[in-house]
């Protein structure tokens, strides 16, 4: 056990972690010249275009140096808030910490958001400055910042480029230097779950951190959490190719082979014992991370429902965070999912386009309300469902971080403030750039926040965030009512003094995207009874073909056909007929 080190990269994102996994897995000569790939760790298409990790994996190299060879386990973390369950379970699977920062950008949102929780799980963190090879480093300013913010000196702080290789044999040592080695605390086999993926030949497999005793291929053993038994079919660890081994002991880092084929048995933060000689505690931390972002996803072709809920149980089995369930409304058949925040459910909307091939709707995101009706609470993820009638309404509230330079902070804190957000706190952590803290309602944030702030800071600030629980707030349905008839799928909760000014907004945009009828069609937006917006779509007259004079047929032909193709991509909503497009387009707004 003395021999190994476990640890994990954590940077906010870009700032260089997976170059800097790969420069230590080549020094380390873990992968052969030939089977190298840009950055090993992000297995996954989109995980690669987009850089960001989305699964954490474990990888192990042997690193030699005259005193002998040494373990290393390197644990990849995911990047991004989304994924801070999995991020912790991983942190807490090491004992030390590479924190990456760039020395362009210095200290960023997801950077204090990460080194917290590193900090939580009381591991050894190692600073280092990437990218010092950047003509616009600037070390000195992000030195400063770094000594500031961890209360090191500054001979502590790697500087590194993890593009040229400059320092990172450096990295390695340190590694070996500072990280204390894992120690046992009992006797009993206990193994932490830090990430677990479903493997369609293999089952359920897990990726393990033995804290406590051995695991070994045939043994029995049992999950804490889901109270699961099973036998170990395999274990081995990743170097970076799965390789089998005898067994896994104490300290040491790599997967075990369940065979299962459900990976509710299986989640992260799950204790793994024996079951024949069970510990009598689960290690610290199983918690079920509920969705916290919802919204509808349709098939733009109706023929493909059945397509898309094979798709979503697909991507289900390797992630138990994604929730869904059918609904139907006037955009046809779909489902109502889950997400744990908007990052998850923009890759998961990607995947489902680009895997499945599937075109898809997306309604606008909302979050979960906790209402109170007669004395009761119930909880609704649906704007649609929001009875006109109720004691008290509750809506999520996340604590913001906004790092910036001093020239942005104004835009910033007018951004906040038009969001419903509360100033926490404003400190300096450089003598130019400012850390804003807003306790904001999530439901500001799921719109488009990242967005809005990205453009009033000319792309400078950064952002990250951690729900704050349930706080009451003054809000109402706002709905669109087609001919009298209400448009489901474009209901939104808001709060009551901008439900007017929504409601317009929304009547406006339909007014002109539905097209005439043989009829005058009142499109409205209403709180309650009370309509706060109206519009009139005023009755068709012309015939398309009209101006074809009957004489070219072809034309006219053609033009009838259009009109056909545009007809089935209509939503009958009452007597009116909605095209497609002009749903997506009220969506957008
Ligand atoms: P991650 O999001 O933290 O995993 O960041 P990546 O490793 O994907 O790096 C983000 C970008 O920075 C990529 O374009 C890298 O090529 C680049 N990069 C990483 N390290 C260095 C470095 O030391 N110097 C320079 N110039 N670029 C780097
Ligand atoms: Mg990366």
């Amino acid at each position: 056990m003395e021999r190994i080190r476990n640890f994990c990269i954590i940077a906010h994102i870009d700032h260089g972690k997976s170059t800097l996994a790969d420069r230590l897995l080549d020094i380390t000569d873990a992968v052969p010249e030939r089977e190298r790939v840009e950055q090993i760790l992000d297995t996954m298409d989109l995980e690669r275009e987009r850089g960001i990790t989305i699964k954490a994996q474990a990888v192990r190299v042997l690193y030699n140096r005259p005193d002998g060879e040494w373990t290393l386990n390197l644990i990849d973390t995911p990047g991004h808030v989304d994924f801070a369950y999995e991020v912790s379970r991983a942190i807490a699977a090491c004992e030390g910490a590479l924190l990456v920062i760039d020395a362009s950008q210095g200290i960023q949102a997801q950077t204090l958001a990460n080194l917290y929780l590193a900090m939580e799980h009381d591991l050894e963190i190692i600073p280092v400055i990437n990218k010092i090879d950047l003509p616009i480093a600037d070390v000195a300013a992000v030195t400063e910042e770094i000594t500031e913010l961890l209360g090191v000196e500054e001979d502590e702080i790697l500087k590194i480029s993890a593009k040229t290789g400059e320092g990172v044999r450096e990295v390695l040592n340190a590694i070996v230097d500072r990280i204390p080695a894992p120690q046992a605390a009992g006797e009993k086999t206990r193994a932490l779950v830090f990430d677990s993926y479903y493997d369609p030949y293999r089952g359920v497999v897990a990726l393990v951190r033995l804290f406590d005793g051995a695991l070994r291929k045939g043994d029995e053993v049992r999950a804490f959490g889901s109270d699961e038994r099973f036998e170990v079919l395999e274990v081995g660890c990743y170097s970076p190719r799965p390789t089998s081994l005898e067994e896994l002991r104490p300290g040491e880092v790599g997967y075990i082979v369940a065979g299962l084929k459900d990976i509710e048995a299986l989640r992260v933060g799950d204790t793994v014992t024996r079951a024949d000689d069970p510990a009598e505690e689960p290690l610290p931390g199983y918690t079920r991370v509920p969705p916290t972002v919802f919204c509808g996803l349709y098939p733009t072709d109706p023929d493909d429902f059945e397509r898309l809920r094979n798709a979503l149980a697909r991507l289900q089995l390797n992630d138990a965070a994604l929730h869904f369930e059918p609904e139907n409304t006037q955009l046809g058949f779909g489902f109502r999912c889950g997400f744990l925040g908007l990052l998850h459910m923009e890759i998961v909307q990607e995947r489902l386009e680009r895997e499945f091939g599937l075109e898809l709707i997306a309604t606008i995101p909302n979050v979960k309300y906790k209402v109170r009706v007669d004395g009761e609470e119930r909880e609704i993820t649906n704007p649609s469902e929001l009875p006109d009638l109720f004691e008290e309404i509750r809506e999520p509230v996340v604590r913001a971080t906004i790092i910036c330079p001093q020239e942005h902070v104004g835009a910033v804190m007018g951004l906040c403030h038009e969001r419903r957000g509360i100033s926490v706190g404003m400190e300096y952590i450089s003598s130019m750039r400012v850390q804003l803290t807003y306790d904001l309602p999530l439901a500001e944030v799921v719109t488009d926040f990242f967005d809005a702030l990205k453009s009033r800071t000319r792309g400078y600030a950064s952002f990250d965030y951690e729900p704050r629980g349930y706080q009451a707030a003054d809000l109402v349905k706002v709905e669109v009512l087609v001919a009298g008839d209400p448009l489901e799928a474009l209901s939104m909760i808001v709060p009551r003094d901008r439900a007017a000014q929504r409601g317009r907004a929304l009547v406006e945009k339909l007014k002109e995207l539905i097209p005439r009828q043989q009829f005058q069609v009142p499109v409205q937006a209403a709180v309650g009874k009370r309509i706060v917006a109206r519009e009139n779509v005023r009755p068709y007259r012309k015939d398309v073909t009209a101006k074809c004079y009957g004489g070219d047929i072809t034309r006219k032909r053609k033009l009838l056909e259009k009109q056909k193709a545009g007809k089935r991509r209509m939503k009958q909503v009452g007597k009116v007929e909605i095209p497609q497009e002009a749903f997506l387009a009220a969506l957008r707004i």
